[in-house]
């Protein structure tokens, strides 16, 4: 039997729960292929969910500025700390401005299921195509087909496949004619070249880096903490200097406090 709802979200991660929280829309539906929602709210920060930062600008994020800055205007991070204060979710601060979970991040799913009827989310259920047919999308998935008047694609991205990630809504975005533009992996560490290789016997230590990519047309500094890895290098600025990196040149100034004049001085000295 064909389901009818007004809104279908398809996903039941962080963007589909909390969407499905604020709508005041009830006859929708929410598709995710998981046995249960939020699985990588679960993962996230180590456990505690660094749920916001009091920092929150459009150029801490890559794209549209303009777009961006919209959906920040509308919604940014005090109105989601008020809102999660609202319903009890109790918080930590690190560094000044990183907001975690006092307890678990699974209390941040436990707030978001509260908020949402438990019979508008259909588990188990993969999502294997979307077409519009009239007015109407019809959504097949392995468990029948749904008919809605909307649909959003909350699908997330490819990371993490063992958390339920799949490119469900990259292809219904070519299906409808969107562009998609070419993938890279963000947050992630660096491998090196074999003539770094005596990097692994450093494997442990971390210490601050003053990091450079330059891209054919970015040239973007990152600053913080790398950590020499088994295979490579990771830490905070690394995984931040990911974001960035295309292909291009990676410099890192392993003494970022002293310039190549005050070294000259010192050893005169
Ligand atoms: C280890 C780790 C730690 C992280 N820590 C933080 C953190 O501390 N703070 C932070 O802000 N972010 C963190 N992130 C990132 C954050 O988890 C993601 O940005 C966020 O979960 C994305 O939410 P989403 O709703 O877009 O996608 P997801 O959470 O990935 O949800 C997508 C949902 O769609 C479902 N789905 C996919 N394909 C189909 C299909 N074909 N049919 C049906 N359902 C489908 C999936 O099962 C999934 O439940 C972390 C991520 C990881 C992996």
């Amino acid at each position: 039997m064909k389901k009818e709802v007004n809104i279908a979200i398809i996903g039941a991660g962080a963007s589909g729960l909390m969407l499905a929280a604020l709508l005041e829309e009830k006859n929708i539906l929410i598709i995710d292929k998981n046995s249960k929602v939020g699985s990588k709210i679960l993962v996230s920060g180590g456990g505690k969910c660094n749920i916001t930062n009091g920092k929150v600008k459009s150029n801490n994020y890559l794209g549209n500025q303009r777009f961006i800055r919209n959906i920040i205007k509308r919604f940014d991070q005090n109105d989601l700390l008020s809102w999660f204060g609202e319903r009890g979710l109790k918080l930590i601060v690190r560094k000044n401005n990183q907001y975690f979970c006092e307890n678990s991040a699974k209390e941040v799913i436990d707030i978001l299921k509260r908020e949402i009827p438990s019979d508008t989310i259909e588990l188990q259920s993969e999502v294997i195509k979307v077409e519009k047919k009239s007015d109407i999308f019809e959504i097949t998935t392995s468990k029948g087909k749904v008919l809605a008047q909307k649909v959003v694609v909350a699908s997330g991205g490819l990371s993490f496949p063992i958390l339920g990630a799949s490119p469900i809504g990259y292809d219904i975005a070519k299906s409808f004619n969107h562009e998609v533009h070419t993938l890279s992996a963000g947050l992630v560490g660096f491998t090196v070249q074999p003539e770094q290789f005596f990097f692994k016997t450093l494997s442990g230590i971390a210490i601050d880096v003053k990091i450079t990519i330059e891209n054919k047309d970015l040239k973007k500094e990152v600053k913080g903490a790398l950590l020499f890895a088994h295979k490579g290098i990771s830490g905070p600025a690394v995984l931040d200097a990911s974001l960035y990196w295309q292909k291009g040149k990676v410099s890192i100034d392993f003494l970022p406090t002293l310039s190549i004049d005050s070294l000259k001085l010192s050893k005169k000295t």
